[in-house]
């Protein structure tokens, strides 16, 4: 990692970008390295991590709220009960985190469903049938597994991460469509974030199964309950593979303890290159709503019905789309989620122009900051301009240069270079002013957010000045 001979990986990009602080890197002061401190796979999201988090985090609530979801934040910690009667310290303990304290036993979430679980009677207990079925709950919500520390690594095997979780408690006869749409939906959300295409080379599907010998001890449940759910799924992976032609695997022993799964294993780049991904996850699950007498209480309002529930992660993980994004982009993230939007360069040239040419940058970067994007602002001159571009460029990266020199203002222009989906183009947008110039870029913003806009309504639009990065 991090040598000259080898590539860059995730975790280079993720700090030249200043989105995490690099486990080996050392704190002034303390002469410590950060990593020693945390602990093993608990990533520290820095500056521009928090940006990127809080606009991935609206973008998903938006997207999911807009889908018909309610939406979720469920504390981190809870009385071990809970996992108890989840079956997770029965079957899961292995990977959590727990602890005793005052007499009383805590765990640490490895799993958001158990609290959703919870949403969902605590409403049958308020509303009774009025609760709307197939009920959907969405949370972008921070999990903590104890993963082997062998295995720990980067953003792509943390111990701390964050799932684009959902549940859904749906009625049996629409239990086949929830399961098509929850896909849809994710197709959509490659397409439009990732760029990707959909077809059989880019969309891998892996029907995951419990292994027949481990039921009861690695697996939940009984054979005759895992052989109907696995059939479920089943015909669930049949018919979206058939819809979209795509190929499905099973794989036995893949299976989550509470259930069998749908995986969905995306290619990222070409050539050699490319690289696959195991991102989104479709999961039945017969067991939860068993233990939490979902089942009993369902028919007791709702009348004779059978309910199934549904986990699903769209992205996965954010900690993990992260990384599979950054690698695949050489550390270039969609407008909309880049920490650094906007760097604004006043050119100097040592003329009387000079003056005018720093007023009209630092302008135009504070009026950027208050439309709110993310900006930087720095003077260059004309000969380490190259110089400078190159920093940035390996650097923090940003999403749109904007050059401001004396050629500018003679012309009334502002010249761009714009990164978008792995290439770079170089435009003159006219402006005689800065109000003009803003609305210029603001327009370009708004093409440039256009793919997260259609999935999610609007942009988050999250202000920051990162001067100090450049
Ligand atoms: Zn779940």
């Amino acid at each position: 990692m991090g040598t000259l001979s080898q590539e860059k990986d995730h975790m280079d990009f993720a700090q030249e970008l200043d989105l995490v602080v690099k486990p080996e890197s050392t704190l002034p002061g303390l002469n410590k390295e950060v990593g020693s401190l945390l602990g093993q796979g608990i990533p520290l999201f820095s500056i521009g991590g928090g940006y990127f988090r809080a606009a991935l985090s609206q973008v998903l609530i938006n997207f999911h709220a807009r889908r018909g979801y309610y939406i979720a934040e469920t504390p981190l910690i809870s009385g071990g009960d809970l996992f108890e009667v989840s079956g997770h310290m029965g079957y899961y303990r292995q990977n959590m985190y727990v602890f005793k304290l005052e007499d009383r036993e805590y765990a640490i979430k490895p799993m958001n469903c158990p609290f959703h679980v919870l949403i969902f009677l605590s409403e049958l207990g308020r509303h009774r049938n009025k609760v709307k079925l197939p009920f959907k709950i969405f949370e972008v919500g921070r999990v903590h597994r104890l993963e082997p520390s062998g295995s720990v690594y980067g953003l792509l095997r943390p111990r701390a991460f964050t799932q684009d979780d959902a549940h859904i408690v749906t009625p049996e006869k629409d239990a086949l469509q929830v399961i098509s749409s929850v896909f849809d939906d994710m197709m959509t959300i490659y397409s439009k974030v990732f760029n990707i295409d959909l077809t059989p080379e880019t969309i891998r599907l892996r029907l995951s199964l419990s292994d027949k010998g481990k039921i009861g001890t690695d697996f939940m449940g009984t054979r005759d309950e895992w052989e109907s759910a696995e059939e479920f799924l089943r015909s669930a992976v049949e018919g979206i593979a058939k819809r979209y032609g795509f190929e499905y695997q099973a794989a036995e022993g893949e299976a989550a303890f509470y259930g069998p799964k749908i995986d969905v294993i995306v290619r990222l780049g070409s050539g050699p290159a490319a690289k696959d991904w195991q991102l989104g996850t479709i999961q039945f699950d017969f067991n939860l709503p068993r233990r939490f007498k979902v089942y009993d209480v369902v028919r007791e309002l709702y009348g004779d019905i059978n309910v199934f529930m549904i986990h699903r992660a769209l992205l996965g993980s954010i900690e993990r789309f992260l990384g599979a994004y950054l690698e695949n982009y050489r550390g270039r993230l969609p407008f909309a989620l880049a920490p650094l939007q906007f760097a604004v360069l006043g050119i100097r040239a040592g003329e009387e122009l000079d003056q005018k040419v720093v007023e009209f940058a630092r302008a135009l970067h504070a009026g950027l900051i208050s439309r709110g994007f993310r900006s930087g602002y720095m003077e260059t001159t004309r000969t380490s301009l190259s110089g400078d571009v190159r920093l940035l460029e390996t650097g923090p990266k940003p999403a749109v240069i904007v050059y401001i020199g004396a050629r500018e203002i003679e012309r009334s222009a502002v010249t761009v270079a714009v990164y978008d989906k792995g290439s770079r183009r170089q435009a003159s947008l006219q402006a005689k002013g800065v109000e003009e110039a803003l609305s210029a870029l603001e327009t370009l913003a708004e093409g440039l957010e256009k793919p997260i806009a259609d999935i999610a309504g609007s942009t988050p639009r999250i202000p920051g000045d990162l001067s100090y990065e450049l």
